[in-house]
């Protein structure tokens, strides 16, 4: 198989990895890219919006499984644009990728589906803004409808900053708060089978102990020991099966990857919000324990072949994900600075280092060229080694002003 990745992001990194260990895959290639994925495929600049670009590429390459990374060029239609051409590809049409790209869709989709989520409101007006805020009190959930790359949520008990939100976005969605861990769970589809990955959990805020902005997350690990017995199963059956058919029925067939995420509330499972790709970095610890080749999983879900598929094999241990990011991050990071230590945070064998925001500099240099720089992974028997293993590598790299958070995993590895 000859794959091409469409993305740059340690998400893309860990595709690539997976992919690029697959015996399948004879050539990979990934556009944009980034310095620690040009390591293991070829890259190859694109403007990753532009679906004639990428079917472009593609097509040059001969390229047999297209993979998109990224929710904007999904919902951009790039996805359509490589299906058109007769090209398999990884990822949902434009229409489907709705689901992510507008709540008050995702929101239509699951009460015709019958799946459980917070009750909301969509509002256009500062006037219905203020009437569900106080439907549903304090604390307030004030959601852009719109991509808003993870920052276009507000969680406050500040009503005038709840309102101040709605004020800012053309149209929002203001929902019921609710309590309880959150988890990930993807599941691969082709529209009408679905298969569900192992559940992930990852942290969103900056500082340890959840203080800080919200970003587009600091880490993560899988499994989840807490978690309930018989959990994918439960949200197979109530959230993933019903949305897929749903879509389905309404003529907007889902392929791809779907991303629930939940939350486990003291009423049950509900849904919080629908994405319409990998989560990053989540992915990086879900495929960190993926035994099975990864490219055939991707393929038979452009092909609408997922039930033909052998079950899926996973690695009995664990594994976490730190996320190193620059200085300034979220609000205002800074880039262009060297990164030292990558070769001596993989020596032992028991982490890699995926790249986010790098770039090559001169004399092959790494240098940051993003708000999060890497995603330093690692295996181990349980979460406490995986965690071991993942914070000694971090330790070896050094990035001026870099923070990351130190209590990823913590809670779960010592409960
Ligand atoms: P989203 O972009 O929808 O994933 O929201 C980002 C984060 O905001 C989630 O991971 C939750 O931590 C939080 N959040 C979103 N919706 C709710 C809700 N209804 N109740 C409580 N927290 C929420």
């Amino acid at each position: 198989m000859k794959v091409l990745v469409i993305g740059g992001g340690a998400r893309e990194h860990a595709l690539c990895r997976s992919l690029s260990q697959d015996p399948a895959v004879t050539e990979l290639h990934c556009a944009p890219g980034n310095a620690g994925i040009a390591q293991v495929a070829t890259v190859h600049p694109v403007d990753q919006l532009d679906g004639a670009q990428v079917t472009g590429l593609a097509e040059r390459l001969g390229a047999t499984l297209v993979v998109v990374g990224p929710e904007a060029p999904l919902v951009a239609g790039v996805a359509d644009a490589v299906r058109a051409a007769g090209i398999p590809v990884f990822g949902p049409s434009g229409a489907a990728a709705q689901l992510e790209g507008s709540k008050a869709f995702a929101k239509d989709v699951m009460a015709g589906a019958g799946v459980p989520t917070a009750r909301s409101y969509v509002c256009t007006t500062a006037a219905e803004a203020a009437e569900a805020l106080d439907a549903f009190g304090a604390p307030y959930v004030v959601k852009d409808d719109g991509l808003a790359a993870g920052k276009g949520v507000v969680v406050t008990s500040d009503r005038e900053a709840a309102l101040a939100h709605a004020a800012s976005c053309e149209r929002v969605v203001i929902e019921e708060y609710l309590d309880g861990p959150e988890v990930s769970l993807f599941a691969i589809t082709d529209g009408t089978t679905v298969v569900p990955l192992q559940p992930a959990q990852d942290f969103k805020r900056a500082l340890d102990g959840d203080e800080g902005p919200n970003t587009g997350g600091m880490g993560a690990y899988s499994p989840l020991p807490w978690a309930p017995d018989g959990l994918v199963e439960e949200v197979l059956e109530t959230v993933l099966q019903p949305t897929v058919d749903e879509l389905r029925r309404r003529g907007t067939e889902f392929s791809g990857l779907l991303y629930a995420g939940l939350a486990l509330t003291s009423r049950g499972t509900r849904v919080i919000e629908f994405n319409a790709r990998f989560g990053d970095p989540e992915t990086q610890v879900v495929l960190a324990r993926l035994r099975t080749p990864l490219a055939a999983v991707l393929l038979a879900s452009a092909t609408g072949t997922l039930d033909q598929l052998e079950p899926l094999r996973w690695d009995e241990g664990a594994a976490v994900t730190v996320v190193v990011a620059s200085e300034g991050y979220p609000a205002a990071p800074r880039t262009g600075d060297p990164i030292e230590g990558l070769t001596e945070a993989e020596a032992d064998g028991t982490a890699f280092v995926l790249h986010a925001g790098t770039r090559a500099g001169e004399d092959g240099q790494v240098l940051s060229a993003g708000g999060r720089v890497l995603s330093v992974t690692a295996t181990g028997a349980d979460l406490a080694e995986a965690r071991g293993h993942a914070y000694a590598a971090v330790d070896r790299i050094s990035l001026k002003g870099g923070q990351h958070r130190t209590d990823i995993a913590l809670k779960a590895a010592t409960a």
